[in-house]
């Protein structure tokens, strides 16, 4: 079997820059992709912009801008964040390019030949916001539930439909078949009971815009933004789809689970492609137990934020702070006192101690047996393996607390290298300090690469790129060589 692997994130609006939430679902698709890289798996990793949009005609309208020269300069705009936060995507895609255009009106014409789209009059109450017509149980005093600000428009159009419904079946025999297609498993029970109440075509086309790609059956309708979007996710692979489709993950938000668990199910099946393996959705977070806004003021810029303290810091709180799919609150307190507490004391102790100690015996040092856990390691896979990303990293830091423990125990410092026997002791805790010292930092490289990196040069045992992160950590080297104390890996934040 092929070793690849392929994980997206949604591609974002293009009309705004990225938020937390996107850095959010961004930082976990990179680290999980980091992981697989360092796994030496072939990976791939895209993400991009959503440009077929009406807001981005409005928006380049308010900015008094050409559409196609506010697209370009969002687009760099969301490239400029990725690489603040240092996200290593292989793909960017947007969904203007020519490549996109073509694979879209290539499936649009296959599930048109097939009889899965039909022409039909619409008449309806169209959110502008949504981008789509609501229904009555959606409009709350005359408005769209999501949109109270906006006026609903009456709107009768000629439009083309995708026939969902003829896939309601098959899409509940998928979720049968595949129990942990979408992740958490409440957000999977929630699509499950919407399919079971009975799925409606949906309108694919649009007549009265003018910006997005034109059905190739019909060059008067152009293609609905939501089903142009999807097809992001095979356009990036065209180059050989056959080793990359079906996408290993999708990392999405659960504000858009019902398209990917749904639509985009019946949209691959009738185009001829296999279903993706997972959507691993994530939750809604608060700041300091608000809703961010920006009359509040506590919106957070992830790219200031990483600027002001750190993208480790950014990350640790991230993933310690809720599960991935669960709601949570983003506290700036805890925030600190989470890297504090995590990776400035815990590591940064544990660095610090073992560069004291080694240096207090020249630096050097030679062991001859195994000192380190396996268990440890083979639960931190196991959990890497399945994207639990704050159990894997928690368990890291667990194992640091343990060594950390070990030391205090132990005593070193009180030994005299004078006398033989101490000097055999001190070596030996030594030596078990650093071993596993190397591991922690191995485990931890997905999420802190830079500084994990440094970490491994500091205690004399660089990090080997020829070899899988799982043959480096099932690795114990015989030796270590410790030439200076150097300034702390992470220097801690206020008093
Ligand atoms: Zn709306």
């Amino acid at each position: 079997m092929q070793k690849k692997f392929f994980i997206t994130t949604p591609i974002y609006y293009s009309n705004a820059v990225p938020h937390i939430g996107n850095a959010y679902a961004s930082f976990i698709a990179d680290t999980i992709a980091r992981y697989s890289r360092l796994s030496n798996v072939d990976t791939r990793f895209s993400t991009g912009v959503d440009e077929n949009s009406q807001k981005v005609v409005e928006s380049a309208a308010t900015a008094d801008m050409a559409v196609m020269d506010y697209a370009d300069m969002m687009a760099k705009k969301h490239q400029d964040t990725w690489d603040a936060l240092d996200i290593r995507y292989s793909d960017f895609i947007r969904t203007t390019e020519s490549r996109h255009r073509d694979f879209v009106q290539k499936v649009l014409q296959k599930s048109f030949d097939n009889g899965d789209i039909y022409e039909w009059v619409y008449k309806g109450l169209y959110c502008v916001g949504c981008e789509t017509f609501k229904k009555e149980t959606d409009i709350v005093n005359g408005r769209c539930a999501d949109h109270p600000n906006r006026e609903l428009e009456q709107l009768s159009e000629k439009n083309y439909f995708f026939r969902l419904s003829k896939y309601q079946d098959q899409i509940l025999e998928f979720y049968s078949s595949h129990p942990d297609f979408v992740k958490p498993r409440t957000r999977y029970n929630e699509i499950i009971e919407f399919v079971r109440g009975g799925l409606e075509d949906f309108s694919i086309s649009r007549e009265t815009n003018k910006f997005g790609i034109p059905l190739p059956f019909d060059p008067s309708q152009v293609t609905y933004v939501w089903y142009d979007a999807l097809f992001n996710y095979l356009t990036v692979v065209q180059d050989d789809e056959s080793k990359w489709w079906p996408a290993d993950i999708h990392v999405i938000g659960k504000d858009i689970v019902k398209f990917h668990g749904i639509y985009w199910l019946a949209m691959l099946w009738s185009a001829g492609y296999e279903a993706p393996k997972q959507l691993l959705t994530t939750g809604y977070f608060t700041v300091d137990g608000q809703k961010m806004s920006k009359s509040i003021g506590n919106v957070i810029d992830p790219v200031a934020y990483v600027g002001e303290y750190s993208r480790d810091m950014l990350v640790l709180y991230l993933f310690t702070a809720f599960p991935i799919g669960e709601d949570g609150d983003f506290s700036q307190e805890q925030a600190i006192l989470t890297f504090n507490a995590k990776l400035s004391n815990n590591i940064g102790n544990l660095l610090n101690r073992s560069i004291a100690l080694a240096l207090k015996i020249g630096g050097k040092l030679e062991w001859d047996i195994s000192v380190t856990s396996t268990e440890k390691v083979e639960k931190y896979h196991s959990l890497m393996e399945v994207h639990d990303l704050k159990w894997s990293i928690e368990l890291a830091f667990e194992y640091a607390s343990e060594i950390n423990k070990y030391v205090d125990e132990n005593t070193p410092w009180k030994l005299d290298i004078e006398i033989d026997s101490d000097k055999e002791k001190l070596e030996s805790v030594l030596f078990h300090m650093i071993a596993n010292l190397r591991k922690i930092a191995i485990m931890l490289l997905p999420f802190f690469d830079i500084k994990m990196r440094e970490l491994l040069s500091r205690i004399g045992t660089p990090y080997d790129d020829a070899i899988s992160l799982t043959e480096n950590l099932a690795r114990d080297p015989v030796s270590f060589f410790i030439a200076e104390k150097g300034e702390p890996l992470y220097m801690r934040i206020g008093k």
